[in-house]
Protein backbone atom coordinates (compact mmCIF):
# COMPACT_ATOMS: atom_id res chain seq x y z
CA UNK A 1 0.00 0.00 0.00
CA UNK A 2 1.07 3.51 -0.94
CA UNK A 3 0.95 5.26 2.08
CA UNK A 4 -0.99 9.16 2.15
CA UNK A 5 2.21 10.64 4.09
CA UNK A 6 5.14 8.88 5.44
CA UNK A 7 7.21 10.89 7.81
CA UNK A 8 10.93 11.60 6.54
CA UNK A 9 14.57 12.08 8.65
CA UNK A 10 17.46 13.09 6.75
CA UNK A 11 19.61 11.18 9.27
CA UNK A 12 21.17 14.18 11.29
CA UNK A 13 18.58 14.08 13.41
CA UNK A 14 19.56 11.34 15.72
CA UNK A 15 22.65 12.83 15.74
CA UNK A 16 21.31 16.51 17.25
CA UNK A 17 18.88 14.17 19.20
CA UNK A 18 22.09 12.71 21.10
CA UNK A 19 23.67 15.82 21.54
CA UNK A 20 20.64 17.48 23.25
CA UNK A 21 20.71 14.58 24.93
CA UNK A 22 23.89 14.66 26.29
CA UNK A 23 24.05 18.16 26.84
CA UNK A 24 21.97 17.35 30.04
CA UNK A 25 18.83 20.11 28.74
CA UNK A 26 15.77 19.08 27.02
CA UNK A 27 13.45 21.08 28.26
CA UNK A 28 12.41 24.01 26.18
CA UNK A 29 14.54 27.24 25.17
CA UNK A 30 18.16 25.81 24.47
CA UNK A 31 20.24 25.63 21.86
CA UNK A 32 18.30 23.59 19.46
CA UNK A 33 15.25 26.11 19.88
CA UNK A 34 17.72 29.12 19.35
CA UNK A 35 19.23 27.76 16.28
CA UNK A 36 15.70 26.80 14.67
CA UNK A 37 14.70 30.30 15.25
CA UNK A 38 17.44 31.81 14.07
CA UNK A 39 17.04 30.22 11.09
CA UNK A 40 13.12 31.63 10.39
CA UNK A 41 14.42 35.32 11.60
CA UNK A 42 17.39 35.45 8.96
CA UNK A 43 16.30 33.38 6.06
CA UNK A 44 12.09 35.37 6.24
CA UNK A 45 12.63 38.24 7.73
CA UNK A 46 10.31 37.50 10.78
CA UNK A 47 10.90 39.87 13.31
CA UNK A 48 10.54 37.28 15.97
CA UNK A 49 10.08 33.77 15.82
CA UNK A 50 9.22 31.53 19.04
CA UNK A 51 9.06 27.76 18.18
CA UNK A 52 5.94 26.57 20.19
CA UNK A 53 4.56 22.38 20.64
CA UNK A 54 1.96 22.91 17.39
CA UNK A 55 0.50 25.19 15.39
CA UNK A 56 -2.63 25.13 17.24
CA UNK A 57 -0.16 26.32 20.25
CA UNK A 58 1.03 29.42 18.13
CA UNK A 59 -2.85 29.91 16.90
CA UNK A 60 -3.77 30.67 20.70
CA UNK A 61 -0.66 32.76 21.30
CA UNK A 62 -1.87 35.09 18.41
CA UNK A 63 -5.46 34.94 19.88
CA UNK A 64 -4.07 36.40 23.11
CA UNK A 65 -1.48 38.38 21.26
CA UNK A 66 -4.23 40.47 19.44
CA UNK A 67 -5.90 40.69 22.60
CA UNK A 68 -9.21 38.97 21.31
CA UNK A 69 -12.01 39.76 23.92
CA UNK A 70 -15.26 37.66 24.26
CA UNK A 71 -17.56 39.13 21.51
CA UNK A 72 -15.14 40.35 18.98
CA UNK A 73 -15.61 39.18 15.36
CA UNK A 74 -13.05 37.40 13.59
CA UNK A 75 -13.01 36.54 9.97
CA UNK A 76 -11.67 33.32 8.16
CA UNK A 77 -12.53 31.07 5.47
CA UNK A 78 -14.63 28.05 6.60
CA UNK A 79 -12.58 25.90 4.04
CA UNK A 80 -9.84 25.14 7.45
CA UNK A 81 -8.66 23.11 10.08
CA UNK A 82 -10.44 23.42 13.32
CA UNK A 83 -7.25 25.03 15.01
CA UNK A 84 -7.76 28.25 13.23
CA UNK A 85 -11.17 29.06 14.66
CA UNK A 86 -10.81 27.43 17.96
CA UNK A 87 -7.76 29.55 18.73
CA UNK A 88 -10.15 32.06 18.83
CA UNK A 89 -13.46 30.58 20.15
CA UNK A 90 -11.33 29.92 23.29
CA UNK A 91 -11.21 33.66 23.46
CA UNK A 92 -14.63 34.23 23.10
CA UNK A 93 -14.86 35.08 19.79
CA UNK A 94 -17.56 34.81 17.16
CA UNK A 95 -15.94 33.44 14.19
CA UNK A 96 -17.34 35.10 11.16
CA UNK A 97 -16.75 32.42 8.23
CA UNK A 98 -16.26 33.55 4.50
CA UNK A 99 -16.27 31.58 1.36
CA UNK A 100 -13.23 30.30 -0.45
CA UNK A 101 -12.46 31.30 -4.13
CA UNK A 102 -13.89 29.73 -7.22
CA UNK A 103 -10.85 28.59 -8.20
CA UNK A 104 -8.92 28.02 -5.07
CA UNK A 105 -10.00 26.78 -1.50
CA UNK A 106 -7.92 30.34 -0.12
CA UNK A 107 -10.60 32.95 1.41
CA UNK A 108 -12.58 35.11 -1.34
CA UNK A 109 -10.63 38.49 -0.85
CA UNK A 110 -13.61 40.15 -2.66
CA UNK A 111 -15.73 38.90 0.06
CA UNK A 112 -14.25 40.06 3.21
CA UNK A 113 -15.02 43.69 3.11
CA UNK A 114 -19.40 43.03 3.50
CA UNK A 115 -18.26 41.07 6.63
CA UNK A 116 -16.77 43.25 8.49
CA UNK A 117 -18.86 45.57 10.90
CA UNK A 118 -17.60 47.69 14.26
CA UNK A 119 -17.56 44.62 16.37
CA UNK A 120 -14.63 43.19 14.15
CA UNK A 121 -11.24 42.84 15.09
CA UNK A 122 -9.59 40.55 13.06
CA UNK A 123 -9.10 38.64 9.95
CA UNK A 124 -7.37 35.49 10.23
CA UNK A 125 -6.11 34.13 6.33
CA UNK A 126 -5.02 31.07 5.88
CA UNK A 127 -2.47 29.88 3.13
CA UNK A 128 -4.29 26.94 1.86
CA UNK A 129 -1.54 24.25 0.30
CA UNK A 130 0.90 26.66 0.87
CA UNK A 131 -0.50 29.31 -1.76
CA UNK A 132 -0.66 32.77 -0.70
CA UNK A 133 -4.22 34.84 -0.11
CA UNK A 134 -4.18 37.76 -2.01
CA UNK A 135 -2.45 39.82 0.89
CA UNK A 136 -2.55 43.45 -0.49
CA UNK A 137 -6.60 43.52 -0.31
CA UNK A 138 -6.50 41.45 3.29
CA UNK A 139 -4.26 44.18 4.21
CA UNK A 140 -5.84 47.00 2.64
CA UNK A 141 -9.02 46.39 4.21
CA UNK A 142 -6.80 45.73 7.86
CA UNK A 143 -5.63 49.18 7.37
CA UNK A 144 -8.83 51.00 6.54
CA UNK A 145 -11.11 49.79 9.49
CA UNK A 146 -7.93 49.13 12.23
CA UNK A 147 -8.41 45.38 12.13
CA UNK A 148 -5.72 42.86 13.52
CA UNK A 149 -3.80 40.50 11.40
CA UNK A 150 -3.22 36.75 11.43
CA UNK A 151 -1.62 34.10 8.77
CA UNK A 152 -2.58 30.89 9.38
CA UNK A 153 0.99 29.77 7.54
CA UNK A 154 0.30 25.95 9.08
CA UNK A 155 1.53 24.47 5.25
CA UNK A 156 3.30 27.82 3.91
CA UNK A 157 7.07 27.32 5.22
CA UNK A 158 9.28 28.39 2.05
CA UNK A 159 6.79 30.06 -0.17
CA UNK A 160 5.98 33.78 -1.10
CA UNK A 161 3.62 36.40 -2.31
CA UNK A 162 4.76 38.41 -4.85
CA UNK A 163 8.29 37.94 -3.11
CA UNK A 164 7.58 38.75 0.42
CA UNK A 165 7.66 35.18 2.92
CA UNK A 166 4.68 33.91 3.81
CA UNK A 167 4.20 34.79 7.49
CA UNK A 168 5.87 37.84 7.49
CA UNK A 169 3.11 39.80 6.07
CA UNK A 170 0.78 39.89 8.95
CA UNK A 171 0.90 40.97 12.69
CA UNK A 172 1.43 36.78 13.27
CA UNK A 173 1.69 33.76 11.61
CA UNK A 174 1.36 30.33 12.73
CA UNK A 175 3.58 27.77 11.18
CA UNK A 176 3.22 23.89 11.63
CA UNK A 177 5.76 21.08 11.94
CA UNK A 178 3.12 18.14 11.94
CA UNK A 179 4.96 15.53 10.68
CA UNK A 180 2.19 15.77 7.51
CA UNK A 181 4.11 19.00 6.31
CA UNK A 182 6.62 19.54 4.67
CA UNK A 183 9.39 20.32 7.62
CA UNK A 184 8.55 18.48 10.42
CA UNK A 185 9.56 17.37 13.92
CA UNK A 186 6.50 14.93 14.50
CA UNK A 187 4.36 17.32 16.33
CA UNK A 188 5.36 21.06 16.45
CA UNK A 189 4.83 24.81 15.54
CA UNK A 190 6.51 28.09 15.54
CA UNK A 191 4.63 31.53 15.77
CA UNK A 192 6.41 34.33 14.04
CA UNK A 193 6.04 38.03 15.20
CA UNK A 194 6.12 40.50 12.92
CA UNK A 195 4.33 43.89 15.03
CA UNK A 196 7.35 44.94 16.63
CA UNK A 197 4.67 45.70 19.69
CA UNK A 198 4.04 42.26 20.11
CA UNK A 199 7.61 40.60 20.34
CA UNK A 200 7.82 41.44 24.16
CA UNK A 201 4.66 40.33 25.05
CA UNK A 202 5.12 37.07 22.77
CA UNK A 203 7.81 35.57 24.54
CA UNK A 204 6.11 36.20 27.83
CA UNK A 205 3.14 34.21 27.19
CA UNK A 206 5.23 31.84 25.42
CA UNK A 207 6.88 31.85 29.30
CA UNK A 208 3.86 30.40 31.65
CA UNK A 209 3.23 34.81 31.80
CA UNK A 210 6.16 34.95 33.39
CA UNK A 211 9.43 37.23 32.47
CA UNK A 212 11.78 34.39 32.68
CA UNK A 213 13.35 34.78 29.33
CA UNK A 214 14.16 38.66 29.88
CA UNK A 215 15.51 36.83 33.29
CA UNK A 216 17.80 34.74 31.74
CA UNK A 217 19.09 37.26 29.44
CA UNK A 218 20.16 39.46 32.59
CA UNK A 219 17.50 42.74 31.98
CA UNK A 220 15.50 42.03 35.33
CA UNK A 221 16.94 40.94 38.73
CA UNK A 222 13.58 38.59 39.46
CA UNK A 223 11.23 36.68 37.44
CA UNK A 224 7.80 36.40 37.96
CA UNK A 225 3.67 36.57 36.86
CA UNK A 226 3.65 39.53 34.21
CA UNK A 227 0.57 38.29 32.03
CA UNK A 228 -1.66 35.24 31.09
CA UNK A 229 0.39 32.85 29.28
CA UNK A 230 0.81 29.01 28.80
CA UNK A 231 3.41 26.45 28.05
CA UNK A 232 3.54 26.50 24.55
CA UNK A 233 7.68 25.95 24.53
CA UNK A 234 8.48 22.40 22.67
CA UNK A 235 11.40 20.55 24.34
CA UNK A 236 14.94 20.78 22.79
CA UNK A 237 14.15 17.07 21.36
CA UNK A 238 11.68 18.48 18.90
CA UNK A 239 13.95 21.80 18.10
CA UNK A 240 16.61 18.67 17.63
CA UNK A 241 14.88 17.29 15.38
CA UNK A 242 13.52 20.25 13.46
CA UNK A 243 16.80 21.73 12.96
CA UNK A 244 18.29 18.44 11.32
CA UNK A 245 15.16 19.30 8.92
CA UNK A 246 15.76 22.93 8.70
CA UNK A 247 19.50 21.92 7.33
CA UNK A 248 17.47 20.49 4.71
CA UNK A 249 15.13 22.36 3.30
CA UNK A 250 16.02 23.15 -0.08
CA UNK A 251 16.87 19.16 -0.74
CA UNK A 252 13.45 18.25 0.92
CA UNK A 253 11.84 21.23 -1.24
CA UNK A 254 13.13 20.08 -4.89
CA UNK A 255 12.01 16.66 -4.37
CA UNK A 256 8.77 17.54 -3.46
CA UNK A 257 8.30 19.58 -6.42
CA UNK A 258 9.59 16.95 -8.36
CA UNK A 259 6.66 14.69 -7.56
CA UNK A 260 4.01 17.95 -7.38
CA UNK A 261 5.33 18.71 -10.92
CA UNK A 262 5.37 14.70 -12.23
CA UNK A 263 1.67 14.83 -11.07
CA UNK A 264 0.56 17.76 -12.76
CA UNK A 265 2.42 16.85 -16.27
CA UNK A 266 0.50 12.82 -15.93
CA UNK A 267 -2.80 14.19 -15.24
CA UNK A 268 -2.90 17.49 -17.53
CA UNK A 269 -4.89 15.51 -19.97
CA UNK A 270 -7.73 14.75 -18.08
CA UNK A 271 -8.08 18.14 -17.40
CA UNK A 272 -7.85 19.12 -20.82
CA UNK A 273 -10.61 16.76 -21.56
CA UNK A 274 -12.56 18.24 -18.68
CA UNK A 275 -12.73 14.77 -16.54
CA UNK A 276 -11.26 16.69 -13.01
CA UNK A 277 -9.44 19.86 -12.18
CA UNK A 278 -5.92 20.33 -11.02
CA UNK A 279 -4.49 22.89 -8.62
CA UNK A 280 -4.66 26.10 -9.74
CA UNK A 281 -1.79 28.64 -8.32
CA UNK A 282 -2.57 32.29 -8.58
CA UNK A 283 -0.10 34.91 -10.10
CA UNK A 284 1.07 36.16 -7.14
CA UNK A 285 1.54 32.99 -5.60
CA UNK A 286 4.10 30.61 -5.23
CA UNK A 287 4.01 26.86 -4.68
CA UNK A 288 6.02 25.24 -1.80
CA UNK A 289 4.90 21.52 -2.92
CA UNK A 290 3.04 21.27 0.26
CA UNK A 291 -0.03 19.47 -0.99
CA UNK A 292 -1.31 18.08 -4.98
CA UNK A 293 -4.73 18.05 -4.85
CA UNK A 294 -7.62 17.41 -7.80
CA UNK A 295 -11.22 18.43 -7.63
CA UNK A 296 -13.58 16.16 -8.94
CA UNK A 297 -16.85 16.78 -10.54
CA UNK A 298 -18.90 15.69 -7.57
CA UNK A 299 -18.80 14.00 -3.61
CA UNK A 300 -19.92 10.44 -5.53
CA UNK A 301 -16.91 10.80 -7.78
CA UNK A 302 -14.92 11.87 -5.52
CA UNK A 303 -15.72 8.95 -3.17
CA UNK A 304 -15.28 6.14 -6.02
CA UNK A 305 -12.32 7.44 -7.00
CA UNK A 306 -10.98 7.34 -3.32
CA UNK A 307 -12.19 3.66 -3.79
CA UNK A 308 -10.71 2.97 -6.68
CA UNK A 309 -7.22 4.44 -5.26
CA UNK A 310 -7.65 2.04 -2.42
CA UNK A 311 -8.20 -1.21 -4.59
CA UNK A 312 -5.47 -0.36 -6.31
CA UNK A 313 -3.05 -0.04 -2.97
CA UNK A 314 -3.26 3.50 -3.02
CA UNK A 315 -4.24 5.86 -0.12
CA UNK A 316 -5.80 9.67 -1.09
CA UNK A 317 -7.44 10.92 1.42
CA UNK A 318 -9.88 14.11 1.39
CA UNK A 319 -10.19 16.38 4.98
CA UNK A 320 -11.74 19.44 5.73
CA UNK A 321 -15.55 19.92 5.88
CA UNK A 322 -17.19 23.24 6.14
CA UNK A 323 -16.47 24.64 9.56
CA UNK A 324 -19.52 26.87 9.44
CA UNK A 325 -21.82 23.57 8.93
CA UNK A 326 -19.65 21.59 11.97
CA UNK A 327 -21.73 20.03 14.77
CA UNK A 328 -20.24 23.05 17.16
CA UNK A 329 -20.67 26.10 14.83
CA UNK A 330 -23.56 24.97 13.02
CA UNK A 331 -26.03 26.90 15.27
CA UNK A 332 -23.52 29.70 15.82
CA UNK A 333 -23.09 30.49 11.87
CA UNK A 334 -25.21 33.10 10.47
CA UNK A 335 -26.80 31.26 7.89
CA UNK A 336 -25.13 32.14 4.58
CA UNK A 337 -24.64 29.80 2.07
CA UNK A 338 -20.55 29.28 1.55
CA UNK A 339 -21.08 27.31 -1.71
CA UNK A 340 -17.46 27.10 -2.66
CA UNK A 341 -16.33 25.84 0.92
CA UNK A 342 -18.85 23.14 0.18
CA UNK A 343 -17.95 22.76 -3.18
CA UNK A 344 -14.21 22.03 -1.99
CA UNK A 345 -15.26 19.82 1.00
CA UNK A 346 -17.29 17.66 -1.64
CA UNK A 347 -14.46 17.81 -3.94
CA UNK A 348 -11.12 17.79 -3.25
CA UNK A 349 -8.96 14.47 -2.90
CA UNK A 350 -4.97 14.90 -1.89
CA UNK A 351 -2.80 12.51 -3.12
CA UNK A 352 0.30 11.01 -1.12
CA UNK A 353 3.17 13.40 -1.30
CA UNK A 354 6.41 12.69 0.86
CA UNK A 355 9.68 12.59 0.32
CA UNK A 356 10.49 9.29 0.03
CA UNK A 357 7.79 8.87 -2.56
CA UNK A 358 9.63 7.20 -5.35
CA UNK A 359 8.98 7.98 -9.24
CA UNK A 360 7.55 4.96 -9.91
CA UNK A 361 4.75 5.10 -6.99
CA UNK A 362 3.80 8.42 -8.28
CA UNK A 363 3.70 6.80 -11.83
CA UNK A 364 1.63 3.95 -10.80
CA UNK A 365 -1.04 6.62 -8.86
CA UNK A 366 -1.34 8.67 -12.31
CA UNK A 367 -2.11 5.67 -13.89
CA UNK A 368 -4.39 4.13 -11.51
CA UNK A 369 -6.36 7.60 -11.98
CA UNK A 370 -5.84 7.53 -15.82
CA UNK A 371 -7.49 4.44 -15.52
CA UNK A 372 -10.28 4.96 -13.29
CA UNK A 373 -11.35 8.17 -16.11
CA UNK A 374 -10.86 5.70 -18.61
C1 LIG B 1 -1.80 21.33 10.08
C2 LIG B 1 -2.63 22.57 10.20
C3 LIG B 1 -2.90 23.17 11.45
C4 LIG B 1 -2.55 22.53 12.76
O1 LIG B 1 -1.23 22.28 12.92
P1 LIG B 1 -0.74 21.51 14.26
O2 LIG B 1 0.74 21.75 14.22
O3 LIG B 1 -1.10 20.07 14.06
O4 LIG B 1 -1.39 22.13 15.42
C5 LIG B 1 -3.60 24.35 11.46
N1 LIG B 1 -4.02 24.95 10.33
C6 LIG B 1 -3.79 24.41 9.12
C7 LIG B 1 -4.26 25.12 7.90
C8 LIG B 1 -3.09 23.20 9.02
O5 LIG B 1 -2.89 22.66 7.81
Amino acid sequence: MIPFNKPYASGKEYEYLKDAVASGKISGNGKYTKLCQQFFEKKYNFKKSLLTSSCTDALEMSAILMDIQPGDEVIMPSYTFVSTSNAFVLRGAKIVFADSEKEHPNIDCNKIEELINPKTKAICVVHYAGNACDMDKVMELAKKYNLKTCEDAAQAIDSFYKGKPLGSICDVAAFSFHETKNIISGEGGMLAVNNENYINRSEIIWEKGTNRSAFFRGEVDKYGWVDMGSSFLPSELQAAYLYAQLEELDTIQNRRKEIWNMYDAGLKNLEEAGKLTLPKIPSYATNNAHMYYLITKDLGERSRLIEHLKKDNVNAVFHYLSLHKSPYYKDKHDGRELPMSDFFSDTLVRLPLFYELKNEEVQQIIDSIQNFYK
